[in-house]
């Protein structure tokens, strides 16, 4: 399946616990103030890729811990993500996402063409919110803002409500 890209990383140690493969997709429409990827806004930039070659490169390293979707907004491609992260499971690897959305708008907007409520049935890890620039502290792990939270996501399905992780912090 297609999927547009701003880029990969084959062994990222900053998206995540563990050596990961991240995938940054292109595209978002968040617009925060003092966003870290401004060229990944634009939906018509970026390149084209099937998730066939991402899965190739992901089964190629036995070194990974982990699967990062990033962006980008990742979930304006949620099914082409859902693809390669079922793939990443099958192969025993954590996936992790990013998103400008809540956990709690991503429930609420979810349907049948988003394939929203799909790709988070593949995630641990969701670091959920857009990028609060006064909000903004480079002490925290794996997020940008204050607001953001790691979430436990199979949790967060399970009771219905947003779960904090405990690499949280
Ligand atoms: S959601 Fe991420 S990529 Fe999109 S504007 Fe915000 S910080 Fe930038």
């Amino acid at each position: 399946m297609n999927i547009r890209l701003f880029g990969l990383a084959d062994d990222s140690i900053v998206d995540g616990p563990g050596l990961r493969f991240a995938v940054f997709t292109q595209g978002c429409y968040h617009n925060c103030e003092g966003c870290h990827n401004p060229n990944s806004h634009d939906v018509n930039g970026g390149y084209d890729e099937d998730t066939d070659v991402i899965i190739e490169k992901i089964k190629a390293n036995p070194l990974l811990d982990g699967v990062t979707l990033s962006g980008g907004e990742p979930f304006l491609q949620a099914k082409p993500l859902t693809l390669i992260a079922d793939a990443a499971k099958e192969s025993g690897l954590n996936v992790m996402a990013y998103t400008g959305y809540t956990f709690e708008e991503l429930i609420k907007g979810a349907n049948e063409d988003n394939g929203w409520l799909e790709l988070l049935g593949k995630l641990d890890l969701l670091v959920d919110g857009k990028f609060v620039l006064a909000e903004r502290s480079i002490e925290l792990n794996f997020k940008g803002s204050r607001n953001q939270r790691i979430l436990n996501v199979p949790e967060s399905l399970k009771v219905g409500k947003a779960v904090l992780s405990e690499i949280d912090k």
